[in-house]
């Protein structure tokens, strides 16, 4: 099985009250891909600029994720730059540079049209549209977005909504998205939009995914899962993409879709996310094991477990 995954490989320079860092790679991409190459095979669409040196490359390398689809262009990469204070679910952007993202147009290899598993990592809802059409045998299709396209672009997201089976969002987002406050209502609303699932993401807190009733053949009842309360989140930038590649990655490795199969995805994803918030950038993710990965698992489960 292999997983494809479009979205941004970037150079972030983030400060939070641990400390601060310039330029270290990041991107949503970059988290998505190797959070998820712990449960399955990698390949990755991106653009990036001529900043991006062998020694980024060999970042993804060491995790086997096939990089072949990142296309280098003349230019600047991506940069983000962003600050957390004592709320880690919230970053407050300092600074947007596009760069050779400006004019990103992902085209899918041929080698690649065969993946069977999808995610559209927040990029302009029209480009993740445009992925989706070239690979029409995936299989399962997830996706995310962000404020800045459920604002101005309202339209395009809807359209995005009809091009995947689940999203991904964070719950000010899903607020939004469906001009309601009560999480709840604002599920059903986004589920009828068009995703058979809706997993929203509440930072620290854990997540829940709601389904579409009779979807997969599963009731309507949401499930929520914890994340592990961590003393010490030194950086929150990609938890949520490495909460959405230990979620695909995990159901990308199963032959089966189903409620249960959801419910440890939901699991998985929030062992990688809180792995993931432990170090600056995307280091606690390069130094992880599949044991630690198993063990906190285990911990997720106790946490939750009743006699
Ligand atoms: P997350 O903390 O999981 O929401 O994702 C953080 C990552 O998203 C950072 O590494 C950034 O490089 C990347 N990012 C920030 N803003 C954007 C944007 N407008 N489009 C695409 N990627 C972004």
């Amino acid at each position: 099985m292999s997983l494809l995954v479009v979205g941004s490989v970037a150079f972030d320079a983030v400060k939070t009250p641990y400390g601060k860092t310039d330029r270290i790679l990041g991107g949503a991409a970059t988290y998505f891909s190797l959070s998820a190459s712990f449960f399955t095979q990698l390949r990755v669409i991106a653009v990036v600029g001529e900043d991006f040196t062998e020694k980024e490359e060999q970042v993804f390398r060491a995790r086997n994720i096939d990089i072949s689809g990142i296309v280098r262009e003349k230019g600047k990469s991506f940069f983000w730059s962003g600050e957390y204070g004592e709320n880690v679910n919230e970053a407050k952007t300092l600074d947007t540079q596009l760069g050779v993202f400006g004019s990103f147009n992902p085209q899918v290899p041929d080698k690649f049209k065969e993946s069977e598993y999808l995610f559209l990592a927040n990029i302009d809802p029209v480009l993740q549209v445009s992925v989706r059409k070239q690979m029409p045998h995936a299989k399962f299709v997830g996706g995310d977005t962000m404020n800045y396209w459920i604002g101005g672009h309202r339209q395009n997201v809807a359209t995005m909504l009809q091009n995947v089976n689940a999203l991904l969002i964070n719950d000010s987002e899903a607020r939004m998205l469906a001009h309601d406050p009560s999480l709840a209502r604002a599920a059903h609303k986004i589920l009828a939009m068009g995703p058979q699932a809706l997993v929203i993401k509440h930072g620290e807190y854990g997540a829940t995914v709601f389904f579409r009733d009779g979807a997969y053949g599963m009731s309507k009842h949401p499930f929520r899962a914890p994340t592990l309360p961590i003393e010490a989140v030194t950086d929150p930038t990609g938890a949520g993409d490495s909460f959405a590649g230990g979620f695909m990655g995990y159901i990308a490795s199963q032959q089966n879709l189903n409620r249960e199969i959801f419910k440890r995805a939901m699991f998985y994803g929030g062992v990688m996310g809180s792995f993931s918030v432990e170090a600056f950038g995307t280091e606690r993710l390069q130094k992880l094991t599949r044991e630690e990965i198993d063990e906190r698992y285990k911990i997720f489960r106790e946490l939750t477990h009743l006699e």
